[in-house]
C-alpha cells in the first residue's frame, strides 16, 4: 500500500494531483471552503485557549493545500497570529508539495511555513491536524482458519498479481482486537498506531492538541475496507498499481485504544456532521447563500448519507485543561 501510493517514481500521489470532479475523487476542502473555515475557528479558539503561545501548526498530508488556505484566509486576520505561529506541511509527494507552494503563495510573505518528510523535531506547543490522511497509511489483512491466523499477502501469479494466505507472523496479532470469531478479515494498521503514538508523544513533550478527519467505524470489527479508486469510481485494487488511490477505513476504536494508553486526554469520537454543526457551519452556509447557493456543498459535508456520518472526527490533547470546540 505504501509503495502503491507514495514510492517516490510510481507511487499514486508522486506522479499526479489526484483531486477534485476531473481528478479521481474529492475532499472535503476541495468541496467547499467552509470546511476550512470551521477548522479555523476551531484552530484560533484553541490558540487563545493556551493563551496565544507561539504555536506550530502541522498539517499531515496537505494535498493540495486548500484546507491550509482557507485556514490562514481566517486565521491570518487575528491578531498576533502571523507573528507568533509557524506553519509545518508534511508531504511525501514532491508534486504535490510543488502544488501547496503555488497555492500558499500568498500567505509565505505574511506568515513561516515550512514543508518536512516527518513530524519536526521541536520544542513548541503544536496543533496537529489531518484531513483523510490516516486512510492512506498502510493497512494488513488477517484472518483465522484452522490453522491458526494467516496475512494476506500479494503474489506475482501466473496471470499478475493476486492475493494469497500465508502464516501470520506473531507481532501482528497484538494489534487484534481482544474478541474475533474465526473466517473474518480482520484489517490492523500498526503504521497508523505508530503515527498516532508519535503525535501522542510529540503532544506530551510540548502540549498541544491534535485533530484528525478521516472515514472509519467507531467500533472495531472484521470486514474488508480495502478499496481502490480511480475517476469516482472503485476498480479492482491490485490491477493498475499506482495509477489508482489507495485507501482503507480507519479503525478509530483501535487508534483511541492507543491514545488511553498514553497520558494525553480525549475527547468522545464525533461524526463529521456533529462536528460541524457544532462548530456553527450552519450560519456560515446562512451568511455565504447570500452571495452564492451553498445548500449542495453544506449537504455533502453534514447529510448523513453523504460525508456526515461515514468521517469521524478523532482528537486528543496535552497541556493545561484544554476543552476543544465541537466536540460533546
Ligand atoms: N488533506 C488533503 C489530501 C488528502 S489525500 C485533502 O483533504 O484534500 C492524502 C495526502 O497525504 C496527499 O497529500 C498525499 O500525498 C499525502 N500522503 C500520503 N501518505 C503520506 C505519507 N506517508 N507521508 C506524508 N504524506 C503522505
Amino acid at each position: 500500500m505504501s509503495h502503491a501510493l507514495i514510492h517516490p517514481e510510481y507511487g499514486y500521489y508522486s506522479t499526479r494531483d489526484p483531486f477534485g470532479t476531473t481528478g479521481d475523487f474529492t475532499t472535503a476542502p476541495e468541496i467547499s471552503q467552509m470546511f476550512g473555515e470551521m477548522l479555523a475557528a476551531w484552530l484560533i479558539d484553541l490558540w487563545q485557549q493556551m493563551d496565544k503561545t507561539p504555536l506550530d501548526i502541522i498539517e499531515f498530508g496537505p494535498g493540495r493545500g486548500t484546507l491550509m488556505a482557507d485556514i490562514l484566509r481566517i486565521a491570518c486576520k487575528v491578531d498576533d497570529f502571523t507573528k507568533t505561529v509557524k506553519i509545518h506541511l508534511i508531504e511525501s509527494s514532491p508534486l504535490l508539495r510543488e502544488k501547496q507552494k503555488l497555492t500558499l503563495k500568498k500567505h509565505t510573505e505574511t506568515i513561516n511555513i515550512t514543508w518536512h518528510e516527518g513530524l519536526p523535531q521541536s520544542k513548541t506547543p503544536a496543533i496537529l491536524i489531518g484531513n483523510e490522511f490516516l486512510d492512506a497509511l498502510p493497512i494488513e489483512q488477517l484472518m483465522r482458519d484452522s490453522k491458526g491466523w494467516q496475512k494476506r499477502v500479494i503474489i506475482n501469479g501466473p496471470k499478475g498479481f493476486e492475493f494469497a494466505w500465508q502464516a501470520a507472523p506473531k507481532d501482528l496479532l497484538s494489534y487484534l482486537p481482544q474478541k474475533t470469531t474465526s473466517n473474518s478479515i480482520y484489517e490492523i494498521a500498526p503504521d497508523r498506531i505508530k503515527f498516532i503514538n508519535q503525535c501522542a508523544e510529540h503532544l506530551i513533550a510540548n502540549n498541544g492538541a491534535a485533530l484528525f478527519i478521516d472515514y472509519g467505524h467507531k467500533k472495531s470489527h472484521h470486514g474488508e475496507t480495502l478499496q481502490a479508486v480511480k475517476n469516482h469510481k472503485y476498480v479492482n485494487s491490485i490491477k493498475d498499481i499506482g495509477n489508482a488511490d489507495l485507501t482503507a477505513h480507519v479503525d478509530f476504536d483501535a487508534l483511541i485504544r492507543t491514545v488511553c494508553s498514553r497520558n494525553v486526554s480525549r475527547e468522545t469520537l464525533v461524526t463529521q456532521r456533529q462536528f460541524l454543526l457544532n462548530l456553527g457551519i450552519e450560519h456560515r452556509a446562512a451568511a455565504l447563500s447570500k452571495q452564492k447557493d451553498v445548500t449542495k456543498d453544506l449537504m455533502r459535508l453534514i447529510a448523513p448519507d453523504q460525508m456526515g456520518e461515514l468521517f469521524k472526527v478523532m482528537c486528543f490533547h496535552a497541556g493545561s485543561g484544554l476543552k476543544p470546540a465541537g466536540f460533546v
